[in-house]
């Protein structure tokens, strides 16, 4: 192997991408099948995305991730969209194939790798009741998976309604619908929706500071699944093991997106338990600070 890997893979995002563990999970992957590659972070300005995408065109890259604030805004920057699930009604793409004649595919892993995080945590969200907190592209992401797994409600609570309004709206179009509604987080809906719930999902970044939890602790109770897509443990999910309820951190779905990425551009299948192996020691190492 020579001393330098060449970058064939990326993520494309915002500044906050520097604290990203996707290089350490799929350099794992690369270095499992023994090939000479890496994954580099690409933070890159609205402005820059454009050119980016090009860039993904030409030489010998497989493709990319990515990431707020431009899941959205490179739809018209590829050139064919997934269609399962439908990344043109997402509106949302997270990863890019570059094929072998320059072409690039755009998908939407997040929406699979979120079913088969619950799944790997032997939850069936067929007939569940669902609240989902937070209405933003990875809340769009689990709640169009969740209408296509069969849930039986849906109820989306969201500081601002628009959002969830809008979220709603999709749902009508262009999935199964289950009952849905939007709920404010501070309306005594919320305790009703919660006490039918089974399901809880945190699609918002609060108690990424280990401080703070998306609702009142006590509305948790033991029959629910908490799904915190936030890739470490948080008040919200530990007050819920407390009380004899289920849960787990946003980890899998990042590993599980991140795997079919990967099998995406590689064409070969994700070693699974290594990049989720990378992808944690790199998390705690962070969490326990530079030493
Ligand atoms: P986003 O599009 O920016 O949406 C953020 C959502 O959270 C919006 O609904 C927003 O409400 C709400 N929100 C933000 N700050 C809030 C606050 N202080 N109080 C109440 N609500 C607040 O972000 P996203 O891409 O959906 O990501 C959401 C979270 O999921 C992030 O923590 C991200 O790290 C995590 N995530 C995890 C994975 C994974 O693989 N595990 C994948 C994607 C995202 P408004 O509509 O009112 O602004």
């Amino acid at each position: 192997m020579s001393s330098t890997p060449m970058v064939t893979t990326g993520l494309i995002g915002g500044s906050s991408i520097v604290r990203s563990l996707s290089p350490a999970m799929h350099n794992a992957a690369f270095a499992f099948y023994g090939l000479d590659e890496c994954y580099a972070l690409w933070p890159t300005e609205a402005s820059a995305l454009a050119g980016r995408v090009v860039a993904l065109r030409e030489g010998r890259l497989r493709g990319a991730n990515v990431t707020i604030p431009h899941k959205a805004a490179v739809l018209p920057l590829v050139d064919v969209l997934g269609e399962e699930p439908d990344v043109r009604a997402l509106d949302a793409c997270n990863t890019i194939v570059r094929h072998d004649d320059g072409t690039l595919l755009g998908l939407n892993t997040d929406v699979p790798g979120f079913l088969r995080a619950l799944g790997a945590a032997g939850f069936d969200p067929r007939g569940a009741d669902v609240v989902l907190l937070g209405a933003g592209g990875a809340a769009r992401a689990v709640a169009w998976g969740l209408a296509h797994a069969g849930i039986r409600s849906l109820a989306v609570a969201n500081r601002s309604i628009a959002p969830a309004e809008a979220l709603l709206a999709l749902l009508r179009r262009y999935a199964p619908a289950p009952r849905a509604t939007a709920i404010a987080p501070e309306s005594p809906d919320l305790a009703s929706a919660m006490g039918r719930a089974t399901l809880l999902v945190n699609a918002t970044p609060i108690g990424a500071d280990d401080q703070a939890s998306p609702i009142p602790l006590d509305l948790l109770h033991p029959d629910l699944f908490v799904s915190d897509l936030l890739y470490r443990s948080t008040p919200l999910l530990r007050a819920a093991i407390e009380r004899g309820a289920r849960g787990q951190d946003g980890l899998e779905m990042l590993v599980q997106q991140g795997a079919l990425a990967f099998e995406a551009w590689a064409n070969r299948p994700a070693p699974v338990d290594d990049m989720r192996q990378a992808a944690q020691a790199t998390r705690d190492g962070e969490m326990k600070g530079p030493s």
